[in-house]
């Protein structure tokens, strides 16, 4: 059985006085039946980490440098990560390949590095509108899953998240059957790449506009292990949903 994961990133958001949305979600949730994590800025790891320790909810980097140290301004490693008390990382969200000009291969020795310190890593995957239009959507997410998994990734250190990217931050969201014919793709690429055991195991999850609102719908769909939600992962209220919804499903 895969344990359903409800991660939330809040990107460039977030100060200290969000610690309180945190707090709210714990309160809200005290003992979730799925896994629940949030990846705030690099500035908030060790504070949410120390706050809420490492249980209820899960800290999570946004991304990570492929080495351990080193003469790399403004980078910050896996180590650094695990070391401020997170145990998840994304890596390969759309806003690094774009902005960052991040590879698959970049993503792939990043997510080396996240699990090479002990992270559970999020590899992120996604078409543009263009490719989905031209009908190259699922040529587009295997050839970026294959070249960013690293060799021997397992259930436990890999979960994948697909995310659209002209469904990031618009309110668009795939038509159910685009993302089941999506998240059905990746299973068979990594059941034939890991084996069955392992590729049966790894988590994957559907993430661009979820709410609360059409957290059910999606939840539905065969392989969707659970969300990667950014907006509406900002407040408690708005997450909770997500969360409770993720719960019975
Ligand atoms: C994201 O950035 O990973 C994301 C899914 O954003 P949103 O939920 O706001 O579409």
């Amino acid at each position: 059985m895969r344990k359903k994961l409800a991660a939330g990133n809040w990107k460039m958001n977030g100060t200290l006085g969000s610690m309180l949305e945190i707090d709210a979600l714990a309160e809200k949730h005290p003992a979730p039946t799925c896994d629940v994590l949030i990846c705030p800025p690099a500035t908030l790891v060790a504070a949410m980490a120390a706050s809420i320790g490492d249980g209820v909810i899960k800290t999570g980097g946004q991304d990570c440098h492929a080495n351990t140290s080193g003469a790399y301004t403004g980078d910050i490693s896996a180590e650094m990560l695990a070391d401020a008390g997170a145990s998840y990382v994304l890596v390969g969200h759309s806003e690094r390949r774009q902005d960052h000009n991040e590879s698959d291969a970049d993503v792939r020795s990043k997510a080396k590095a996240g699990m090479g310190a002990g992270l559970v890593v999020v590899v992120c995957c996604g078409e543009t509108d263009d490719q989905r239009v031209a009908g190259d959507t699922l040529d587009v997410i295997s050839a970026q899953l294959t070249a960013s998994i690293p060799d021997g990734s397992t259930a436990e250190n890999l979960v994948v998240a697909y995310e659209p990217i002209w469904a990031i931050g618009t309110g668009k969201v795939p038509t159910l059957a685009q993302i089941g014919e999506v998240h059905d793709a990746i299973r068979a690429l990594l059941e034939n790449r890991f084996g069955d055991d392992v590729g049966q195991s790894v988590r994957l999850l559907y993430g661009g506009s979820v709410k609360a609102s059409n957290a059910d719908d999606i939840f539905a769909v065969p392989n969707v292990d659970g969300a990667l939600v950014g907006g509406a992962s900002l407040k408690a209220d708005d997450f909770s949903g997500i969360i409770t919804a993720l719960e019975n499903s």
